[in-house]
């Protein structure tokens, strides 16, 4: 086995990172090289240990290395590892499409039902199906001029081209620009602010109304803007803007890759906002946090705007060679199983409280201002050092130092842990991100 130094100059020379200048990265010394995990805390190749408190980027619920996962996983190991879906089926992805129907019951409306998944791997990629799903609808049905989207102001939805398109965070996307197709942007608030959301509504009439006949699909993160720095809006600002775009004839998108599977208290943030979707993104924390795996669920509406002879070409031509991979399916399943075994979401209100606590601990005069939504949180700190001090990212290596592993976006300290953190654990994390704020900003 290779030595922490030589797989530190390995990373250096081999390995590129995303979201990453290289330049900082390796002016930055030994990187966190992680070894291994147990609930909640990962340990890196020293022994150190960390409290994770970004879900390793918003994925893991149940914490590390949980027995019931990792037996799912080894015991499908012991029976394939994969097999495509193109041309024959799987036992593992048969059961989880249909869990994840009855799962979206949940979700109450009147528009029909998410009973058919289609699977790919990332949550880029279920946006990606989703759009080109959408497009493709509106081409069968009829509504050939529909090939517009229309999307939040600052939204996220992904790296690759049709989710980049979609998607409005300048710092991200800017560069790629030319090679985007254009949309429809909707004003959104930073928070659920009545007024702001009023005139943000206002507006979005306004673009419905000029607008409206040419879009395919409203795409939009529900409840929490994520990667723009947890921005957030209200439920009712939320429903009334997707019931535009309906009345405007449009389909509607949710990408819950990031608010999915009870990140807002909630098994999904739709149940909140009462609206069901056409089509619903899935990914993140679908399998615990163990292995690549997304869903991209819509209803029969859609599903049966793709059926025809063959010779109508009316077939979606889209798919992933991994697609419904069979340890990433049997690790989804065993987290279902884990949220109804340990009643993971019926344990969320005293953690969300505890978040709540630490966030409303740090240190008030370095920090602007705290948004939460159930188990997602962001600290935006208060300084006068622009952007190139990189000041959330100093408090982020600061908090590791006192053990706990966080990520910002921008001056917006992220606090993600897993579902099944603990109230102490919770604690202990805000008193070190707390320490770290106050390192940084008075150091
Ligand atoms: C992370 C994220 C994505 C992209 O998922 P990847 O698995 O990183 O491709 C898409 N939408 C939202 C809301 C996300 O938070």
């Amino acid at each position: 086995m290779a030595t922490p130094e030589t797989l530190h100059q390995w990373d250096f020379d081999h390995v590129w990172h995303p979201f990453t200048q290289a330049s900082e990265w390796e002016a930055e010394g030994e990187p966190l090289i992680i070894e291994a995990g147990v609930g909640c805390t990962l340990m890196d190749v020293h022994g150190n240990q960390y409290l994770d408190g970004i879900s390793s980027l918003w994925t893991n619920v149940h914490g590390h290395n949980h027995p019931v996962i990792n037996q799912a996983i080894e015991a499908q190991l012991n029976r394939v590892a994969h097999s495509t879906l193109l041309g024959q089926a799987g036992r593992p992805s048969i059961e989880l499409a249909r869990q994840l129907s009855l799962l979206l019951e949940s979700i109450p409306g009147t528009t029909a039902p998410l009973r058919r998944t289609f699977f790919s791997d990332s949550g880029s990629t279920a946006v990606e199906v989703a759009l080109k799903m959408a497009f493709q609808f509106h081409q069968q049905t009829g509504q050939q001029q529909r090939t517009r989207f229309a999307a939040l102001t600052e939204a996220y939805h992904g790296d690759t081209i049709g989710s980049v398109s979609v998607g409005g965070i300048d710092l991200f996307h800017q560069i790629y620009r030319p090679m985007l197709f254009d949309g429809v942007r909707i004003p959104a608030p930073d928070r659920p602010d009545p007024t702001a959301e009023a005139d943000c509504l206002t507006e979005a009439a306004a673009l419905f109304k000029a607008h409206g006949d040419d879009i395919a699909a409203l795409v939009v993160e529900p409840l929490v803007q994520g990667a723009a720095g947890m921005r957030m809006h209200s439920p009712e600002y939320l429903s009334t803007l997707i019931d535009m775009a309906r009345t405007a004839g449009a389909l509607v998108i949710c990408d819950e890759v990031a608010v999915g599977f009870g990140r807002t208290g909630t098994m999904f943030a739709m149940e909140q906002v009462q609206r069901r979707p056409d089509i619903i993104c899935l990914a993140k924390g679908i399998s615990g946090g163990y292995l690549p795996i997304a869903a991209t669920v819509v209803s029969d509406t859609i599903y049966d705007a793709f059926r025809g002879p063959y010779a109508d070409y009316k077939t979606l031509f889209h798919g992933h060679t991994y697609t419904g991979n069979a340890l990433a399916c049997a690790s989804a399943l065993a987290s279902l199983q884990v949220f109804e075994e340990e009643g993971t979401l019926a344990q969320l209100p005293p953690k969300i409280e505890a978040l709540q606590a630490a966030l409303a601990a740090l240190p008030a005069t370095h920090v602007a201002e705290v948004r939460q939504k159930g188990m997602m949180g962001a600290a935006v700190l208060r300084h006068n050092r622009g952007a190139e001090a990189r000041v959330g990212h100093r408090v982020a290596m600061a908090a590791r130092r006192h053990g706990v592993i966080v990520r910002p976006l921008g001056d917006a300290i992220i606090f993600m842990p897993p579902l099944s953190i603990t109230a102490l654990e919770i604690e202990t994390l805000g008193f070190a991100v707390g320490a770290a704020i106050t390192e940084v900003l008075e150091g």
